[in-house]
C-alpha cells in the first residue's frame, strides 16, 4: 500500500469508517489545503464506499485497506456528486455497482475528455468511470441489516447525495454541509432554493452529521449535530443581507461566523479564506448580473 498518501482511518461506529487525507497548507491543490475525506460502511464481507477521495491512488488505498483489514470482498460505490475530489479514483470500482444521481453520470460523461486529458483544474488526468446505477430523489439501499437512504439535496452541486442511516440517525452530508463554511454554486439552483433545501434537511430526525470536509477532532469525537446546518444557513443568509454593505468586499468569513465560532459549532481554518472569496464572487455574479 502507498504510505505516502498518509490517510488516517477513523472508526466512527463499528461499521462506519472515515478516511481522512489531512490538511496541507502549502499544497498546490485547494482541496488538499482544505483537507477532506470519504466514508465507508461495512458489514460481513460487503462494503458501501462513499466517494473515492482527492488524488489518484487514494481510492485504491481505501479499497485495499477494506480488503486487508476487514476482509471485504464485495463493494458498492456511491458517488455523492461529480466534483473531482469525490470521483477521481472511481476506476478502482470499475468491477462494481456504482450508484449516483442521474446528473452525476451525465456531467461526468460530458466532462470525460477534459478530465481524461488532465485539463480540469490541477487534478491531473484520471480515468472517468461514472455511476452505472442512477436515480433522482431518494434510493433505499440495504447492506445486510443496515438501511441507507441516498437522498438528493439541491445544495452545493446538482445531483448531490447525502446518505441517511435512520437506525442511528446519522446523516453523511458529503459536501452539503461543511465546517467552517460551505462552497456556493448558484448556477443550478438559487440561493433561496438551497436555503429551503437546508431547512428541509433540518426537519429530518438527525443526531449525527458527518461532512467530508471538516475538523478531524470533531469527527473523531463522533461528528457534528444539527447546529452545523444552522451555521451553514446563517453564513449564507448573513452574506445575502450584507450584499449592499460598503464593506462587503473586504469583510472576512469570521465576520459572518462569529456566533458559531464562539460557541464551538465550527472551527476556523485559514484555507477557507479562499473559499469565502470565491463565495463572495459567486454571490455578486448571481445577484448583480
Ligand atoms: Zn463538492
Amino acid at each position: 500500500m502507498n504510505t505516502n498518501l498518509q490517510i488516517e482511518v477513523v472508526e466512527i461506529t463499528p461499521y462506519l469508517l472515515y478516511f481522512y487525507w489531512g490538511r496541507h497548507p502549502d499544497h498546490h491543490m485547494l482541496d488538499m489545503r482544505l483537507g477532506g475525506g470519504s466514508f465507508a460502511i461495512h458489514k460481513g464481507q460487503s462494503a458501501v464506499v462513499i466517494d473515492t477521495m482527492n488524488i489518484v491512488g487514494q481510492g485504491a488505498w481505501v479499497r485495499q485497506y477494506l480488503e486487508n483489514v476487514h476482509g471485504i470482498k464485495h463493494f458498492t460505490l456511491v458517488s455523492s456528486h461529480w466534483h473531482v475530489d469525490h470521483v477521481i479514483d472511481n476506476a478502482v470500482y470499475a468491477d462494481s455497482t456504482i450508484i449516483g444521481h442521474k446528473r452525476t453520470r451525465e456531467v461526468m460523461l460530458a466532462k470525460k475528455k477534459t478530465f481524461e486529458a488532465g485539463r480540469y483544474g490541477n487534478y491531473g488526468a484520471f480515468e472517468v468511470v461514472p455511476p452505472n446505477v442512477v436515480f433522482e430523489g431518494e434510493l433505499e439501499l440495504w447492506l445486510a441489516d443496515i438501511q441507507l437512504l441516498l437522498q438528493e439535496y439541491l445544495v452545493h452541486e446538482e445531483g448531490h447525495l447525502g446518505i441517511y442511516l435512520p437506525a442511528d440517525k446519522i446523516f453523511i452530508a458529503n459536501d452539503i454541509l461543511e465546517d467552517p463554511l460551505w462552497f456556493f454554486d448558484f448556477s443550478f439552483a438559487s440561493a433561496t432554493t438551497q436555503l429551503a433545501e437546508l431547512e428541509r434537511l433540518k426537519q429530518q430526525d438527525i443526531e449525527i452529521i458527518l461532512p467530508c470536509h471538516g475538523t478531524l477532532d470533531v469527527i473523531r469525537n463522533g461528528g457534528y449535530d444539527k447546529q452545523l446546518i444552522q451555521a451553514n444557513i446563517d453564513y449564507l443568509q448573513s452574506m445575502l443581507a450584507d450584499l449592499d454593505h460598503p464593506d462587503f468586499a473586504t469583510k472576512t468569513a469570521p465576520d459572518y461566523l462569529s456566533k458559531p465560532l464562539e460557541n464551538g459549532t465550527i472551527q476556523w481554518c485559514d484555507a477557507y479564506t479562499e473559499v469565502h472569496a470565491l463565495n463572495r464572487k459567486m454571490l455578486l455574479q448571481r445577484t448583480h448580473s
